[in-house]
């Protein structure tokens, strides 16, 4: 059994909720979804860790009261070897998390780089990262979720899914200053990086919790299941 930490700070955590799910059916492992809302509420016995996207500033100030940022933080930094993925907004908040010398990635983010709401876009991901296979239980029958989301059409997983495009949702999607990435590159957009790997932490500028290609989340879950 996979403990999962789902920070419920703001943004698409359901969604998240439907892909854990749907991950840990195709790999075959169980897992709890342990909804964060407060500080107190962050312990030792979470395997792993989603930082959902979102408004980062809007998570910033829901999180003051619970202190549940802070208490995450402190985690992370106590369990560098458990896996944590931030996406979009959420992978800004592990690359900014705030206070003078804390650094959870090495790479560093600028907000809303790609313009405003209404230059959100879709693309092919390109990933040089290794996700462990699925087995038979198929992603494409999944429905519109209560938030009327259509997760994105995506093949039948082949052996070489690895090498397929993912299907990157960008929405008011921040950037990694290119330059400034000292982890590994894991997922490009043509030549920019847009996903980066640090340890365990893995920061996604785009939302794969709104299709239906569950690789990272399989990963994550997979991760997990190899150090607890
Ligand atoms: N633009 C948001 C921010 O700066 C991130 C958008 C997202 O998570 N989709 O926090």
């Amino acid at each position: 059994m996979v403990r999962v930490g789902l920070a419920m700070l703001q943004g698409a955590r359901h969604e998240h909720v439907q892909a854990l799910t749907a991950a840990s059916k195709q790999l075959g492992v169980d897992i709890e979804i342990v909804e964060l809302r407060t500080g107190s509420q962050v312990d030792d016995r979470l395997d792993c860790l989603v930082l959902p996207g979102g408004e980062s500033t809007a998570m910033r100030k829901a999180s003051q009261s619970e202190s549940l940022l802070s208490a995450l933080f402190s985690w992370m930094e106590e369990h560098p070897q458990r896996p944590v993925l931030g996406t979009c907004a959420g992978a800004i908040i592990l690359a900014t998390p705030g206070g003078s010398n804390r650094s959870l990635l090495r790479a560093e983010i600028s907000r809303n780089a790609w313009g405003r709401q209404r230059d959100s876009f879709e693309a092919g991901v390109a990933l040089s990262f290794e996700t462990p296979a699925g087995g038979d239980f198929s992603p494409n029958k999944a429905p519109r979720d209560q938030f009327n989301h259509q997760p994105l059409p995506v093949g039948e997983m082949a052996q070489s899914e690895h090498e397929e495009l993912f299907p990157g949702v960008f929405i008011r999607a921040p950037r990694f200053v290119q330059s400034s990435v000292g982890c590994t590159p894991v997922a490009f957009l043509g030549d920019e990086i847009v996903g980066v790997l640090d340890g365990q932490r893995l920061a996604l500028t785009f939302h794969p919790e709104l299709t239906n290609d569950y690789r990272f989340h399989r990963w994550l879950i997979h991760q997990s299941f190899l150090t607890n």
